[in-house]
C-alpha cells in the first residue's frame, strides 16, 4: 500500500509545485553545507545572511501556491514547505544566540508570527516550535524584557514535547545555564536531572549544585565551617559523587574536546571548596588539584585563542581582531563583546567573568614564555606568581569575595 499511496500523492503535485520543492531543496542542500563550514571557521554572521535568504526564498516559493486549492488540499506537500521554513528558522535562531544577538534572535521569533507568515495550528504542533519559543523568552530576558516565571515554566516542561527532538538537549543544556546565571538554582537544578536521565550528562547538575551552594549556602558560614552543616549533608553527598563521576571522566581522559573548557573552571572550584573540609596534610595536595585544573582549562582555550572569547567567531583574513590588553591572551571580534564578558558572572552561565581570569591568563603566559626561554630561577619565579594567582581566581571567583571573604 505504501508505495501506491506515494506514487499517487506525487501526482497530485503540478509540475510548477515540484520546481519549487526542487529550488527550496537545492538552496537547503547548499546551506546545510555552508551551515556546517561556518559552524566549524565559526563566521557566523554569514551563516545568518545566507540563512535568511534560505527562509525569504521557502516563503517566496509557498506564497506562490498558496492560493491554488490544490496545493493547499496536498497537505504532505504544505506541510513539508512550512517544515522546511522552519527548520531554517530553527538554525537562524541558534547562529543568533550562539553570536550572541538576542535583538535579533527576538526579531525572528517574532517575524515568524507577522500576520500571514504563520499558520498557527502547524507551527505550534511541530517540535521546532517549543525551542523558538524557549530561546525568544531567554532572548528578551537577556534585554531586560520578558517574564523569569514564564522561562522557568517552559523549561521545565520543554521535555515533554513529543518525545526527543533534536533540539532538547541543546535546549535544556542553554537553559540551565542562564537560570544559573539568574541565580535560580532549584530551576537549574530541575533541567540538569533530566539532562542527565537523557544523555547521562552529569555536568549542568554538578555545576547547579556547586554555583547554589557557592552562592546560597556558602555565605552563611563562610570560612569558619570545618564540617558541613547537617542540612547540606545530602547536597554535598550529590555533588560529591557527580564532581567524583566528573573528576574520574577526565582523568580518564574522556572528556577532551567535546566538553565545555569551562567545566575544568567548575572542576578547579569543587576541589578547592572541598579543601576546606579536609585534614591539613591533604590541603596542599588538593590546592595543587585545583591548580591543575586551571593550567588544563587554559592550555584547552590556548587551542582556540584566535576565537572571541564571548561569541567563538574568528576573524577573516582582512579583519583585525582585538586583543585583551591586560593578558594579550584573550581575543574579541568587538568592542561590544569585549565589555559583554569582562564583568563577573558574565562567561556561560559561571561566576567567573575575564576581570578575574585575566590577571591568571597574563601570569601563565608568562611563565610559559619563559618556560621555553628563561632560565630556571626565573622560571620558578613565574610558577609561584601564576600558582598565586591561581589561588586568588578560586577564593575571588564565582562571586565569593564580596560576601565571604571579608579581608
Ligand atoms: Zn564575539
Ligand atoms: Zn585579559
Amino acid at each position: 500500500m505504501g508505495k501506491k499511496g506515494k506514487r499517487s500523492r506525487r501526482k497530485a503535485v503540478t509540475a510548477a509545485v515540484q520546481a519549487s520543492i526542487v529550488a527550496v531543496q537545492t538552496k537547503i542542500e547548499e546551506l546545510n553545507v555552508k551551515f556546517e563550514e561556518s559552524w566549524h571557521i565559526n563566521l557566523s554572521s554569514q551563516a545568518a545572511d545566507e540563512l535568511r535568504e534560505g527562509i525569504q526564498l521557502t516563503q517566496r516559493q509557498l506564497l506562490k501556491h498558496e492560493s491554488s486549492s490544490t496545493f493547499r488540499m496536498n497537505l504532505p506537500t504544505w506541510t513539508w514547505f512550512v517544515k522546511s521554513k522552519l527548520i531554517a528558522y530553527s538554525n537562524l535562531m541558534a547562529v543568533e544566540f550562539d553570536r550572541r544577538n538576542f535583538e535579533g534572535a527576538i526579531q525572528i521569533y517574532e517575524n515568524l508570527f507577522q500576520k500571514g507568515n504563520i499558520k498557527m495550528k502547524m507551527e505550534i504542533l511541530s517540535d521546532v516550535f517549543p525551542s523558538l519559543q524557549l530561546q525568544y523568552h531567554e532572548a528578551l530576558l537577556r534585554q531586560g524584557k520578558g517574564n523569569i516565571d514564564t522561562f522557568i515554566t517552559l523549561s521545565k516542561v520543554r521535555i515533554s514535547y513529543g518525545g526527543k527532538d533534536d533540539n532538547l538537549e541543546g535546549d535544556l543544556f542553554r537553559s540551565a545555564n542562564f537560570l544559573r546565571t539568574t541565580k535560580h538554582f532549584d530551576a537549574a537544578i530541575v533541567l540538569g536531572k533530566q539532562l542527565e536521565e537523557l544523555n547521562a550528562d552529569i555536568e549542568p547538575l554538578a555545576t547547579s549544585y556547586l554555583e547554589q551552594y557557592l552562592v546560597e549556602y556558602y555565605p552563611k558560614f563562610g570560612r569558619k565551617i570545618k564540617s558541613l552543616p547537617e542540612s547540606f549533608e545530602n547536597i554535598f553527598i550529590d555533588m560529591g559523587d557527580a564532581f567524583g563521576n566528573m573528576v574520574e571522566k577526565y582523568n580518564n581522559g574522556g572528556f577532551d574536546t567535546s566538553v565545555d573548557p569551562e567545566t575544568l573552571l567548575v572542576l578547579a572550584q569543587w576541589i578547592y571548596l572541598l579543601h576546606q573540609f579536609s585534614s591539613d596534610d591533604k590541603e596542599i595536595m588538593m590546592k595543587k588539584e585545583a591548580i591543575g585544573f586551571i593550567e588544563d582549562y587554559l592550555d584547552l582555550i590556548s587551542k582556540v585563542e584566535t576565537h572571541c572569547r564571548t561569541c567563538t567567531q574568528t576573524a577573516t583574513e582582512s579583519e583585525v581582531q582585538l586583543v585583551c590588553s591586560g593578558c594579550r591572551v584573550a581575543c574579541y571580534c568587538s568592542i561590544d563583546h569585549q565589555r559583554m564578558t569582562w564583568k563577573k558572572e558574565a562567561v556561560k552561565g559561571m561566576r567567573f567573568g575575564h576581570e578575574v581570569l585575566c590577571p591568571v591568563m597574563k601570569a601563565y603566559r608568562k611563565w610559559r614564555h619563559a618556560n621555553h626561554n628563561g632560565d630556571h630561577e626565573r622560571v620558578s619565579r613565574l610558577r609561584r606568581r601564576f600558582e598565586r594567582e591561581c589561588l586568588y581566581l578560586l577564593s575571588d571567583g564565582m562571586g565569593l569575595k564580596d560576601k565571604c571573604f571579608k579581608k
